[in-house]
């Protein structure tokens, strides 16, 4: 049974990104505040994702500005002030996995998205290449692709969470399983065997865990899953490149979204590279099976990038969903989503990207900092989790 009590500011559940970026947001704000883990950090939707930091543009490939695009337009400022160690969390020692995204297409998309992307409503965001300027996996010479990098870039996840976790140890814990919550008027308790917290906010930051959470707990808000099918691809041949692909769009959405991340086995200097494959092949691959979207990824790889040879390459995939708070039919939410009921804060980032969106809307909702400086709990840390490729 529990023998004491310690009093915090903030209780989060979950150590996804939402749950370590706002660790350390709260923080640094004053607040006395603990991460309790069930699983291992990150290893829901984060350590999955393919670490694209992005402003939004892949929402506009209708032609226009949608809400969309423009809620994330701020992001990858913000996420590279903190690289700079000039934003809200300290990040300066990652690095991007690339500073460079790229749209490309052959044929007509691209040429009746130029116009658009040379419109001043976009200066600064995106610009079109000349060919010389080219990445190596899209050669001016064979490609005959059209080619704009865009103001996004990519970091590596699992450095993202580790350095999240590094600065938040030793707050960050592992959740016992018999765990009990109980929300109560003035804050909420949480009853672990070995210590009593008592805090004055109860943050659920769980990604899909907030489900289970939300009908315990009794809190009147619901979640939608999206699912994806997401593949992966290793060969000898392939090195790092980050883009998405518009050849022969028929609905505003990248046909292709491909990130290079390490496969983990090499020293840095001889990285192997590993590609994740997202956009459209991965929302409409949800339902197929992994045979069928191994075949329907080879076709897509093919078509998109018919100068490289895919012969060789190895393909495999996972099934996830992508969990958000509830929106009508379904659609893809635009913003980080917080919501205060009781002193229940309940989070979905809705997009890694929007990290720092989800800080600004959580801090509003705390009241004064008053345990500042809590004694740390004695309970186990959390570890890191795996990408499903395996680290
Ligand atoms: C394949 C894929 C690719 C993506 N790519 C991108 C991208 O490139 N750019 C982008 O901006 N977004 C991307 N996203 C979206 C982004 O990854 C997610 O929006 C984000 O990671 C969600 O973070 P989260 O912390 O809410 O949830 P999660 O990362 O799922 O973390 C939830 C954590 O809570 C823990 N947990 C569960 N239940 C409990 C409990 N009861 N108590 C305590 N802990 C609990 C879990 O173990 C887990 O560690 C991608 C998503 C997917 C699936």
């Amino acid at each position: 049974m529990a023998t004491s009590t310690v009093d915090i500011d903030a209780a989060i559940l979950g150590g996804g990104i939402a749950g370590l970026w706002l660790l350390n947001v709260l923080r640094n704000a004053g607040y006395g505040t603990v991460l309790l883990e069930s699983g291992r950090l990150g290893s829901g939707q984060t350590l999955a994702s393919q670490g694209l930091i992005h402003g939004g543009l892949k929402y506009a490939l209708g032609g226009a500005l949608t809400a969309a695009s423009e809620a994330m337009a701020a992001m990858p400022a913000r996420w590279r002030a903190c690289l700079a160690g000039t934003g809200e969390v300290d990040l300066t020692p990652l690095r991007p996995l690339s500073d460079d995204f790229y749209f490309f297409a052959q044929g007509g998309a691209a040429g009746k998205l130029a116009a658009f992307f040379a419109s001043k409503l976009l200066h600064g965001r995106v610009r079109r290449l000349q060919p010389d300027e080219f990445p190596p996996f899209l050669p001016a010479s064979t490609c005959k692709c059209v080619v704009h990098r865009l103001d996004d870039f990519v970091l590596d996840p699992y450095s993202l969470v580790k350095r999240l976790a590094d600065l938040g140890a030793p707050h960050i814990h592992q959740m016992d399983e018999r765990a009990k919550i109980e929300v109560r008027q003035h804050g909420a308790i949480i009853h672990t065997t070995r210590a009593r917290i008592a805090c004055n906010r109860l943050i659920l930051a769980a990604g899909a865990g907030n489900e289970t959470l939300l009908r315990h707990l009794r809190i009147p808000v619901a979640m939608q899953r999206r699912s994806l099918r997401q593949v992966i691809v290793t060969g000898p041949t392939l090195g790092p490149f980050y883009g998405h692909c518009l050849t022969g769009i028929n609905r505003p959405e990248p046909r292709l979204t491909i990130t290079s991340h390490p496969d983990g086995t090499d020293a840095p200097d001889n990285r192997r590279w590993l590609w994740s494959l997202g956009g459209q092949l991965a929302e409409e691959g949800a339902g197929r099976s992994p045979a069928d979207q191994r075949r329907h990824a080879r076709h897509e790889l093919q078509a998109c990038l018919p100068w490289l040879d895919w012969r060789q390459v190895h393909l495999d995939s996972f099934h996830l969903h992508r969990a958000e708070p509830l929106q009508p039919g379904n659609r893809l939410p635009h913003q980080a989503f917080a919501q205060k009921l009781g002193n229940c804060i309940v989070c979905w980032p809705t997009k890694l990207t929007l990290a720092p969106d989800l800080g600004d809307k959580v801090l509003p909702l705390m009241s004064k900092p008053q345990h500042p400086d809590p004694p740390v709990l004695d309970l186990p840390a959390a570890t890191l989790g795996t990408p499903p490729w395996g680290k």
